[in-house]
């Protein structure tokens, strides 16, 4: 095989593990931003979750204040009772059943001001999760931005590698031509392997010495092992 052959070959091989390396490139692109949108997404369940719980907590608030005032009226009448009793029984009766009130109504109120804690607590937690949710989106808007303006880069540098490669598939001698053109349509970059002390680097399997002799004949060798166009490497 002649050197410009050879040189041909490898820089075929070159040309098409770049445009495989830019593809796989592009390819990761929409991968990275779907990614953000699934911390995006997160964000948003965590938020909504969150404003459920400050809602069930203001409603409970709501809910014990409602009672608080039923019990304040409630002592309120028992108290204009107390000048209505026609006897002292009755009025022992009734504040025994005020202070067991008021007792309750002091409980109530110490209920209420944990749950209002709970609420101020639970505020914030929304407050977290909408700067959670805000930076999430921001850093998603950035990364589509960036994969955009790397899309384009990539896209014309693959279309440049394309036309390179047309070019130097141009220059390839007709006993290989026919095997190259078969194999690169499904195999793109794995087409090709240099062969180095006989071993194809492809694969890492031996070549035989009837294999090293064709090639150095510029017949068009295909690996046995793995399939690939061979050509020798620089130094074998
Ligand atoms: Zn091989």
């Amino acid at each position: 095989m002649s050197t410009a052959t050879t040189d041909i070959m490898a820089s075929l091989h070159q040309i098409l593990k770049s445009i495989t390396e830019k593809r796989e490139k592009l390819e990761r692109g929409p991968i990275r931003v779907a990614a953000h949108q699934t911390r995006v997404d997160d964000a948003t369940s965590k938020l909504d979750a969150t404003r459920e719980q400050l809602t069930a907590a203001r409603m409970l608030v709501d809910s014990k204040q409602l009672q608080l005032k039923t019990s304040e009226a409630k002592i309120l009448d028992l108290q204009t009772k107390l000048n209505t009793c026609s006897n002292n029984r009755e009025y022992q009766a009734l504040l025994e059943q005020i202070a067991a009130d008021q007792m309750a109504e002091s409980v109530l109120e110490d209920e209420i001001l944990e749950c209002m804690e709970n609420v101020d607590s639970l505020g914030q937690n929304v407050k977290d999760a909408t700067s959670v949710v805000e930076d999430s989106k921001q850093q998603m808007k950035a990364e589509s931005s960036r994969v955009n303006e790397e899309e384009g880069v990539l896209k014309s540098e693959i279309s440049q590698l394309r036309s390179d490669l047309s070019g130097t598939e141009s220059g390839l001698p007709e006993e290989i031509k026919p095997d190259y053109l078969r194999i690169v349509k499904t195999r793109k970059d794995d087409s090709l392997a240099s062969v180095r002390d006989e071993i194809c680097e492809g694969c890492f399997q031996q070549v035989t010495p009837n294999m090293v002799a064709q090639l150095a004949l510029k017949e068009s060798v295909l690996c046995t092992s793995c399939g690939r166009l061979l050509y020798p490497s620089e130094t074998s």
